[in-house]
């Protein structure tokens, strides 16, 4: 099972919720920035992974007790009534809390991988229930393409339009907590009001297919918020642009940044350009949008 990170090619925050939830009107893409996820059979609910900040998944057993994949194991277990058997294995690859939803990735491949293995055969419709018990996110780690989100990001309507982003992500040190950025935000608003900000632009973009069009209309109402938590995020944003990013994005609630090439030579200069001037941990060149979660051979 592979499941893509995500950008949020346009992210705009509401009011928050009396469910503690803010409103969220969001344009999501899928990248081919994939975990893997595999499933065996087992007696119990297992899960050990490797990769990308594994460390930080499997620090201490409470870590582990709250990995999502596993969560989302037990959510499928006690909807469809039975055991959660399972060995769950992850290889990721998608930062942690890098702001590209990698943990809601986990879930959605868990749910998909747990219920092949179960012979459960669940509609996709019944899958997208659970993953939105799961996360915000989940519902279109299942779904992939391009996407706009509503609610709390769990109502994921697909937008169309054939044409392959070229992307570059610079990873960054350390991670941020999405609800530390979230109440950055607030706390901002309570000082100076802002109004979520309107999707329009990217959507039209969108339609053109044009990544000279898509550059200027990337937008990112947590990103303030995030470059006040980590203020380095300022130059790393600031490079890729100088260096001739046709747009430059927060990814989420950060830290990791995403910047738009016009083709894929371009990106392939671009991330040269943006290794060599030391502003992130890792550069990956990635293309969006790819598909959901999905079975690979092997
Ligand atoms: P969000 O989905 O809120 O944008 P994010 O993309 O910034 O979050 P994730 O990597 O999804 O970050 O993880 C956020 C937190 O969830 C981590 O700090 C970690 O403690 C916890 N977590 C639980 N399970 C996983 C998992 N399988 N992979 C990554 N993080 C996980």
């Amino acid at each position: 099972m592979r499941v893509p990170a995500k950008i949020n090619l346009h992210l705009g925050v509401g009011l928050r919720r009396s469910d503690g939830y803010h409103e969220l009107t969001t344009v999501y893409q899928a990248v081919s920035l994939y975990d893997e996820i595999v499933a065996g059979p087992a007696e119990r609910l297992t899960v050990t992974v490797e990769g990308e900040g594994a460390a930080a998944l499997t620090a201490d057993p409470a870590a582990e007790r709250d990995n999502l994949a596993l969560r989302a194991a037990q959510v499928l277990a006690a909807h469809a009534g039975v055991a959660p058997a399972v060995a769950l294995h992850l290889r990721k690859a998608i930062p942690v809390a890098g702001g590209m939803a990698g943990g809601s990735a986990d879930a959605a491949g868990a749910l998909v991988a747990c219920d092949a293995l179960w012979g459960l055969r669940l509609d996709r419709a019944t899958l997208a229930t659970l993953a939105a018990e799961l996360g915000s996110d989940v519902p279109f780690a299942l779904a992939g393409g391009t996407a706009l989100g509503t609610g709390r990001g769990e109502r994921v309507t697909p937008v169309l339009g054939r044409e392959g982003f070229s992307w570059v992500l610079a990873f960054a040190d350390g991670g941020l907590s999405t609800p530390a950025v979230f109440a950055e935000l607030d706390r901002r608003r309570e000082r100076r009001p802002s109004l979520r900000s309107r999707p329009d632009e990217v959507l039209a973009a969108l339609r053109t297919g044009d990544p000279a069009q898509l550059g200027p209309a990337l937008r990112n109402d947590l990103q303030p918020a995030a470059i006040a938590l980590r203020p380095a995020l300022r130059r790393t944003l600031q490079a890729g642009t100088e260096l001739g990013a046709l747009g430059a994005v927060v990814c989420g609630s950060g830290p990791t940044c995403a910047f738009l090439a016009g083709s894929p030579q371009h990106a392939v200069e671009l991330a040269a350009a943006l290794a060599a001037e030391g502003v992130a941990r890792a550069v990956r060149r990635v293309s969006g949008p790819v598909a959901g979660a999905r079975v690979v051979p092997g």
